[in-house]
């Protein structure tokens, strides 16, 4: 297992498919490579089944147990269910997706091996969600978590990701889950570093106050020190990375852009290295030298400075002379 120079052992890989997309979700990161807006159809740029395959037989040798697929929306892939059933048998799989294509595919996706899914939902009523996502899916979505409960991927964790234009929406959210068998609610702390719009952020602290007074009882899990809040029938839990040292120094994911460039942190673009055609061995080595070069990126890529977080000086690019 590779371990960085902050002690932190890569265990997973996040793997995004695909930048298309079916929505246009008005907060949405694309991964932190920004805009998802673009054509529907398959592109030459995306990492072949092949790719992806030959990249996770490689860091299955250094012990990576995980693997999640993301986008875009990876379920545009018509190959998502060959690439699962070519994923080592050893590793886990799970799948990031809005949902809508899981009605049909549910089944084929569990067979192929997929363990776990989140589905994006941040609303409960077909007007508020069409205003978030772009997009009229509503009861697509519901129906595509139906499809995976259906086909025994429970619990189904479903992802809100909580902004000023949802976090009104908190406690129906977290009654539906309270309510409903087999699903999980992951609130995400909305992320303004790559998209703007810092006053769309909401204070995390409030909503782990409400859900603390509202669970039946609490348990504190020791990946990032992540509590979580059982309600009725519902698990609830909160993601919240913006400004959170402890969240970075839990990190241990190694991203891979759809084009095939591994990425050592979801805010930091100047660290991608693309594997384009390399052999295994050329994988191997860039592999090494992305966990090598991760940092936790709050607390030492960005830094405190009169309560500001600003660039740590030692990862700026360097000045140009002359020029
Ligand atoms: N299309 C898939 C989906 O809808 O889940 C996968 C891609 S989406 C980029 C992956 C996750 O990132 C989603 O759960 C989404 O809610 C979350 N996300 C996107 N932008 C975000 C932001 N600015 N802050 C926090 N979470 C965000």
């Amino acid at each position: 297992m590779l371990t960085d120079d902050f002690g932190r052992e890569v265990t997973g890989v996040r793997i995004s498919l695909t930048d298309r997309c079916n929505f246009d979700c008005v907060y949405c990161h694309n991964e932190g490579l920004g805009d998802t807006r673009g054509p529907m159809d398959p592109q030459e740029n995306e990492m072949s089944a092949d790719d992806v395959v030959r990249f996770l037989e490689v860091v299955e040798e250094f012990g990576v147990g995980k693997v999640k697929f993301t986008g875009g929306e990876p379920m545009l892939r018509e190959d998502l269910e060959e690439i699962i059933r070519r994923t080592p048998d050893s590793m886990e799989v799970s799948l990031t997706t809005n949902g809508t294509f899981l009605p049909g595919r549910a089944e084929a996706l569990k067979e192929a091996g997929l363990a776990r899914v989140n589905v994006s939902q941040d609303a409960l009523d077909p007007k508020e969600f069409a205003e978030i996502t772009k997009s009229g899916a509503y009861d697509r979505v519901l129906e595509g978590v139906q499809a995976a409960l259906d086909a025994g991927l429970d619990p189904v964790k479903l992802n809100m990701v909580v902004f000023k234009q949802t976090a009104g929406y908190v406690p129906e959210m977290v009654d539906h889950v309270a309510e409903n068998e087999g699903l999980q609610l992951q609130l995400i702390e909305y992320m303004p570093e790559l998209t703007g719009h810092d006053e769309w952020a909401i204070d995390i602290g409030r909503v782990h106050d409400w859900l603390a007074d509202q669970a039946d009882h609490i348990e504190r899990r020791n990946m990032h020190g992540r509590k979580r809040y059982y309600i009725g029938k519902g698990m609830v839990e909160i993601v919240d990375p913006v400004g959170n040292k402890s969240f970075c120094a839990n990190c241990h994911r190694v991203r891979v852009t759809h084009e095939g460039y591994l990425k050592g942190c979801l805010n930091r673009n100047d660290d991608l290295r693309p594997m384009g055609d390399m052999t295994k061995d050329e994988i191997r080595a860039a592999f090494r030298e992305v966990v090598a070069n991760r940092v936790p990126y709050y607390g030492e890529y960005l830094i405190e400075e009169d309560g500001e977080w600003v660039v740590n000086e030692k990862y700026l690019p360097e000045k140009t002379v002359g020029v």
